[in-house]
Parts: structure tokens; sequence; C-alpha cells
């Protein structure tokens, strides 16, 4: 099938009808755009599991209402033309790329809140930015109505708390974490890179360093407290990077730990000039 691009919810929903009736497989992977390498191993993951009958959406919006900070929402990397040739190589069906005034009501004033996953971590520096996640991704899962949905657990909390909102609210979908993609070096994928100069790249890869030598000392037995001040001081040892947070949480319900206690997860954010990063590892 030939793949196509809709901007309107009205075209989506005509496109997917004939799919509905005939029970096929329909996955969806949610995207901002900018898309590179671990959007795109997401995208083949979908093209697998929907196999021949079955169809990939991929959304890409970038949702203004999960964005706390203006200026990040308006230097948000957009690569149009690039995104649709990624797409049509990993076997995406069927783009969605609304505008924001398609997707929202002017006065819309219903949201979707998440109050206890969402207290830490990102969810702690970004106020509002979880409940921007879930009322976008319940909009987009009431529009393609997909039978399964392909994350990354490159946002950790984003997956923990999506499949916390489609348990609580009944939500008829599966929901995949798929794992994050690096650079050779270890930096993980992002949008965000784009916005890094060559030498802040070079530099970023201090956060999975930061991370491996964490993971090791967890399960060495170093107490929680001193594995967060090793990792935090070899980050603050680069010059110009900020630590937003460093955080060792319990892998399902996102909050700090106390003991060596598995399953775990180690997540950081940190800010190379005005750009912030994140990246986390499972223990
Ligand atoms: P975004 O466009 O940043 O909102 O990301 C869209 C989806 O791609 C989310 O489910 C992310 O977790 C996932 N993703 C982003 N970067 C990576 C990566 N490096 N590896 C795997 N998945 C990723």
């Amino acid at each position: 099938m030939r793949m196509q691009t809709f901007s309107t919810k009205a075209q989506l929903k005509g496109a997917l009808s004939k799919h509905h009736r005939q029970n096929d497989p329909v996955i969806l992977v949610p995207t901002m755009g900018a898309l590179h390498s671990g959007h795109r191993s997401l995208l083949e993951q979908a093209r697998k599991l929907a196999g021949e009958d079955g169809v990939v959406v991929a959304s890409i919006f970038v949702n203004p209402i999960q964005f706390n900070n203006t200026s990040d929402l308006q230097t948000y990397p957009r690569t149009p033309e690039k995104d649709l040739e990624l797409c049509e190589a990993a076997g995406v069906d069927y783009v969605f790329s609304p505008a924001p005034e398609e997707m929202y009501a002017g006065e819309r004033s219903i949201s979707v809140e998440e109050d206890f996953l969402s207290t830490t971590l990102c969810g702690a520096s970004r106020p509002g930015h979880f409940s921007g996640v879930c009322t976008v991704l319940a909009k987009l899962f009431n529009l393609v109505q997909p039978t399964d949905a392909i994350f990354g657990k490159k946002d950790y909390q984003q997956l923990a708390i999506i499949r916390r909102m489609v348990r609580d609210l009944d939500i008829p979908v599966r929901i995949h974490g798929a794992e994050i993609v690096r650079h050779e070096n270890g930096l993980a994928y992002s949008s965000r890179n784009a916005r890094l100069s060559p030498e802040q790249k070079e530099q970023a890869v201090v956060i999975r360093k930061a991370m491996l030598q964490a993971r090791d000392e967890f399960r060495s037995g170093t107490g929680v407290r001193e594995v967060k001040d090793h990792a935090a001081a070899m980050i603050e040892a680069v010059p110009g990077t900020r630590i937003d947070y460093l955080e060792i949480v319990d892998a399902e319900t996102m909050q700090p730990l106390e003991g060596n206690r598995e399953p775990a997860l180690v997540a950081a954010a940190v800010y190379f000039g005005d750009v912030r990063l994140i990246d986390n590892i499972e223990l």
C-alpha cells in the first residue's frame, strides 16, 4: 500500500474505517517529528507487528499543551519532508500530522490528569507536561482506535504513565515498550540532539557513562545515596552541564527508592547549555 498523509481527523477516520470493519491490526506510533533512528526502530517494530493485513499509523504532532516552556516549543526541531521519507522507508501506511487548531477545539476544557507516577522526575520538573501527554494520547487513541501502540523506553516515565492510563481508563489498546536506540558512543538518539553544538554532542555522552557507572555500583551493593552522588559528580565535572534531576526510582511506581531493590530505574535530565536531554537505565 502506498503511504498516505492526512492533516484532518476526518481523512484519517475515513481511511481507517475499512480496517476497523475488517478487524485488521492497527498499530499506532505517536511522535513529535524530527524523526531519527529511535523513531525508525519503533516504526519498524510496528510494521512487523502489523503483518501483511495490518496498518501502521504514525502521528507527527508537536503537541503544544505538553510544553511547559514556550521557548522549548518554539525551538523544537521540525523536519517535515525528511520525516515523510523516513516513514515511507519504514513501511508506514498512514501519517497523521494535524495542525494544532485541527487537534484542539479553541474552548477546550477537559484534560486527563495522572497524580501519582507523574509526581517525580520529568513530571516534577515540567508542570503540566504529563497532563498534556495523556490528553493528546487519549485523543489519538480515540481517533485511531489502534489495537496496539508502541512507545520508547527513552521516555520511561511516559511509558509507565501510559500503561497506567489505559489500565485505569479501560482504553482497549495493547501498549508495547521499545528499547532505547543509541549512537555508537552511547548517546541516546533524541530530536533535541539537533540543537547541540558538535562539542556538546561529545560532552553529552557523559550521561550514558554516569548511568552505566550507577548501574554497576547499584548492583554491587553501593547505597542509593552514594550511587547518585557519584553519578552526579561525573556529570558535573563536564563544563556547561546542569543537572535537572538524577534519581533512582522504583521502575513501576516512579517513586524514589530507599534500598537496593529491583526493578529499579536510574533516570536523569541534564541541561547542556539550554538543551535538556533525558536518559535512563533499568536495574
Ligand atoms: P518524541 O517524538 O520524542 O515524542 O518520541 C516519540 C516516541 O519515540 C516516544 O515513544 C519516544 O520514547 C520514542 N523515542 C524517542 N527517542 C528514542 C530512542 N532513542 N530510542 C527509542 N525510542 C525513542
